[in-house]
């Protein structure tokens, strides 16, 4: 049995310790301050009598702590250190996730904790029902007054049958044995809770929700997080970007949102617009006779790529015919299609017009398409894709 000295103490990052069973790389000690993880949170890692702990994870009532390439023996005295600076963020993250959830909770109360992670690189918690933005502000502020009003975080052990444990945010039956680990945050919060904390919400410095999205099944949302000088960088950077799209689209910063779903509307509004009419201009496109051929060819700004294609296959239906046709937006599309009776092969065409444009693509001898980054050489793609139909059409 490895005895938890995290459970009374979450500052020890020093402590020396006895080793009392090795099982290939893992190492159990007589007691330990390294948190096995759990409740999401992942493992701590440090250094044991001068080598490197990889890995922490609990068994049974031991601590296992993985220790590659050690030369301990049974009985040694080894001096630990946990790397401290990464448990820190960790039970920040823990005690952030506690306390959001907390304030999220006074809003709808009717909202479950589903999944928390808590790992160096993603705090996050997935929660089932129903959340918005605006809840997510009013929680965020409530954090932060929290953190701002430096609340401690307590904690006391009572029996599963205690008066304490009537409102806490978590039911009684999912609690195994017969001690319960009740973790404060001032009068705020309650919580049945074995992992580590941090003594006072000042430490936090910030709390930052990043991410809000909808998760797996229908319902829960998964909700990022960061706290601490890191939550300060991603609110000072997410504050610049949100003040230079608001310049962008030329909208005070509080009407960023309306303004953003307004011209997402009008441009839904303005490509099906220009769909119809591209439809219209191409039904009166008129073809020019080269070599015997009739050829179809233009420019079409703004043009869908399936109208394109479905057009340049409808032209070429007539005996003698080729389409060459290209839509700019903010790529260049060519589009060669021959009739089957012709021997001139699409590929070829399109790529004497590509060529131009340093552009690539593919397709089979009677219909290819290809793109390219340079819209601006649009004109000269298919002059030079023209040029490359007369070239074949005379040869043969
Ligand atoms: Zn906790």
């Amino acid at each position: 049995m490895t005895r938890l000295l995290y459970e009374t103490d979450s500052y020890l990052s020093k402590f020396d310790a006895t080793v009392v069973r090795i099982q290939g790389e893992w190492v159990v000690l007589d007691r330990s301050a390294f948190f096995p993880g759990g409740g999401g949170q992942e493992n701590d890692t440090g250094w044991m009598g001068g080598f490197e702990v990889k890995s922490v994870r609990s068994q049974g009532e031991e601590v296992l702590h993985q220790v590659s390439e050690h030369a301990m023996a049974v009985g040694d005295k080894v001096d630990c250190e946990i790397d401290w600076e990464r448990r820190h963020d960790l039970m920040r993250g823990h005690t952030g996730e506690h306390l959001l959830f907390s304030m999220l909770s006074k809003l709808d109360p009717e909202l479950e904790l589903i999944k928390i992670a808590i790992t160096p690189t993603k705090k996050s918690l997935v929660v089932k029902g129903g959340l918005s933005w605006p809840m997510m502000a009013q929680a965020q502020e409530l954090a932060n007054e929290a953190i701002a009003a430096q609340v401690p975080v307590s904690d006391v052990w009572v029996s599963k049958d205690s008066e304490l444990i009537t409102d806490i945010r978590v039911k009684v039956d999912r609690i195994h044995g017969d001690k319960v680990r009740i973790v404060k945050i001032g009068d705020l919060d309650k919580a049945a809770c074995a992992g580590v904390h941090i003594q006072n919400t000042r430490e936090l410095k910030m709390l930052l929700v990043t991410k809000l999205s909808s998760a797996r099944p229908v319902g829960d949302y998964e909700i990022d997080f960061e706290t601490g000088r890191q939550a300060m960088r991603t609110a000072l950077r997410l504050s610049n970007i949100g003040l230079q799209a608001a310049e962008v689209v030329k909208a005070q910063p509080e009407h960023l949102v309306n303004a953003l779903t307004n011209l997402k509307g009008e441009l839904q509004v303005a490509r099906e617009a220009v769909r119809v009419y591209g439809k219209q201009a191409l039904a009166h496109l008129e073809p020019e006779k080269l070599q015997g051929v009739r050829l179809y060819s233009g420019v079409f700004e703004g043009l869908d790529k399936k109208t394109l294609i479905d057009s340049a296959n409808d032209f070429v239906k007539g005996d003698r015919t080729v389409a060459i046709m290209a839509s700019v937006d903010e790529r260049l599309m060519l589009v060669v299609a021959t009739s089957k009776d012709l021997e001139v092969d699409s590929r070829e065409v399109l790529s004497d017009g590509l060529k131009a444009v340093e552009g690539k693509g593919g397709g089979g001898k009677n219909f290819a398409s290809g793109g390219s980054g340079q819209p601006n050489g649009a004109k000269g793609a298919l002059e030079a894709a023209k040029a490359g139909l007369l070239a074949r059409l005379t040869k043969a």
